[in-house]
């Protein structure tokens, strides 16, 4: 199947460049084109937003609401066909894609289709000068947002839906190695009633269709999650034009198991945690650390039960591990897997690829476990971003702080205790931008969303989002 550009409410083929090939990673075959667009491409892309955005930005909030709650309703009304879709392009179950990806897709559209008729700003009066100043928020114009193969609609709806439900028109690029589902929004908008231009997609790699956007004169603010690496690339150059950033970027993130927690709650939100999604989603807790006293019961009871997962073909309902998105991919998880012997370093469980019968090149491998002596080592500092995770055990609440914080990474963290002065100190001291306690993933869209040190820059979710992707302006009234 070859898909389009959404340009201007239209689909159409890239201007030149030709087009690049889709793989289905549960076969490991060919299956699409999309276009490898190019800077001609996105320079359409921006004037349609351009042109459409004078409109747009005044169209009243009850008529934004309303087409977005629309959006939503037709995303849940084809929950079966995107989350086919999605587990095709992306190799995951399609029991996940139907549970959390598809209906997280909807719930991003409801969400700001309410938020936005919520969303107000500040007035000071100055006292004794007579004098009062309000903030007017204003959409920004055009803006970029790029995001990651992980969580294909999921994603890309959680930047589009802050960015048009505050007035902003859109050049939008989904990862090449997932661009399926966004290009099915296409026609999703239109039936919506979404006017032309307010969003604009645009496929191909990142080094170029990506660069394009983000190097763009006129494309004011940039909304980027993907790999640190990249992002640092992204800051670098669209800090010279001083462009709005947001920054969703890599993870490393703790599990800290603590003895005197709920036991059963834990190691099955532990066995989630580790592997959802093939341990592909950047709030994955790959590094365990476990409570000494508790260690080797910890460790028999979950390689118990990692050991009953089904690894198999995504679209089979009982599948809980599905395939690896790249063939690439696969082969950099791999590579850490490798490495663990040479970092002193033990595969407790898994480590090898799967065949899966009459899909023997798919790229599938076993949900992993390393036990690990140094928290210095590769496997425990970099990001894996695959179903492998270390564990290792600590004695002190002094270590176990240490230790989560010390990597470069400051996604999130999830702690695992009924102690509450330790959910306090730990709350407080923890280098990252979300604490999960006695919970993993538990997500309200009210809230505060993104990373600390290389995890990233800015937040996402909620009113966040919104002041994103609108420009504060003071406006100082004098009066007699
Ligand atoms: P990536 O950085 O390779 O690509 C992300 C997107 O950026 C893709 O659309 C890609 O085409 C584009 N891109 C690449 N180079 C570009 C450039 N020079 N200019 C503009 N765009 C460019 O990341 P990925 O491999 O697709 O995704 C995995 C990474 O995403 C992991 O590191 C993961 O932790 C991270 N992630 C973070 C979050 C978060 O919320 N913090 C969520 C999901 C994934």
């Amino acid at each position: 199947m070859k898909i389009q550009n959404y340009i201007n409410g239209k689909f159409e083929d890239p201007i030149k460049g030709g087009y690049i090939d889709n793989y289905n990673p549960s076969i490991g075959e060919i299956y699409g084109q999309i276009p490898n667009s190019s800077k001609e491409d996105v320079e359409k892309a921006f004037e349609a937003a351009a042109n459409a955005f004078p409109s747009w930005s005044n169209t009243t909030l009850a008529t934004r609401s309303k087409i977005l709650s629309k959006i939503a309703e037709l995303i849940k009304g084809k929950l079966d066909f995107l989350a086919e879709a999605e587990s095709k392009d992306n190799g995951k179950p399609i029991s996940l894609a139907k549970a959390i990806d598809i209906p997280r897709a909807a719930a991003n559209f409801q969400f700001y289709a309410n938020a936005i008729t919520q969303f107000s700003s500040e007035a000071h009066e100055s006292v004794g000068l007579n004098a009062v100043n309000f903030t007017l928020r204003q959409p920004i114009g055009v803006v970029g947002c790029i995001s990651p193969w992980n969580l294909p609609l999921y994603l890309f709806t959680w930047k589009i839906a802050p960015a048009i439900a505050a007035g902003n028109c859109v050049v939008a690029k989904p990862s090449e190695i997932t661009p399926m589902t966004a290009y099915l929004l296409g026609e999703i908008c239109n039936e919506a009633g979404l006017p032309k231009g307010v969003l604009n997609i645009v496929h191909g790699l990142g080094t170029s269709t990506g660069q394009a956007i983000v190097e763009h004169p006129n494309i004011k603010a940039i909304s980027f999650t993907g790999g640190t690496k990249t992002g640092a690339h992204i800051a670098r150059v669209a800090a010279p034009m001083f462009k709005k950033l947001s920054l969703e970027l890599g993870g490393k993130n703790p599990n800290i198991i603590f003895a005197d927690c709920d036991y059963e709650k834990m190691l099955e939100t532990t066995v989630r945690s580790s592997f959802a999604n093939q341990g592909q989603i950047c709030l994955c807790g790959s590094r365990i650390l476990v409570e000494e006293k508790i260690y080797e019961k910890f460790k028999k009871d979950f390689i118990k039960k990692v050991s009953k997962l089904k690894v198999g073909n995504p679209s089979e309902e009982n599948t809980d591990i599905g395939a690896l998105v790249s063939r690439e991919h696969l082969e950099k998880v791999k590579s850490y897997i490798d490495i663990a012997e040479q970092e002193n370093a033990k595969i407790l469980f898994g480590g090898n690829k799967v065949e899966i019968k009459n899909f023997e090149n798919g790229y599938y491998l076993q949900p992993t476990i390393i036990e690990v002596a140094d928290n210095n080592c590769r496997l425990n500092q970099e990001e894996v971003f695959g179903p492998v995770v270390t564990i290792m055990s600590f004695k002190t609440d002094e270590e176990a702080l240490y230790l989560a914080n010390d990597v470069k990474y400051g996604l999130s963290a999830t702690i695992w205790t009924n102690n509450l002065n330790r959910t306090m100190q730990f709350s407080k001291q923890l280098h990252t931008g979300i604490v999960w306690v006695n919970t993993w993933l538990m997500r309200d869209l009210r809230t505060p969303f993104g990373g600390a040190k290389d995890s990233g820059v800015g937040r996402e979710g909620g009113f966040e989002a919104l002041r994103f992707f609108t420009e504060p302006k003071n406006v100082c009234i004098s009066y007699e």
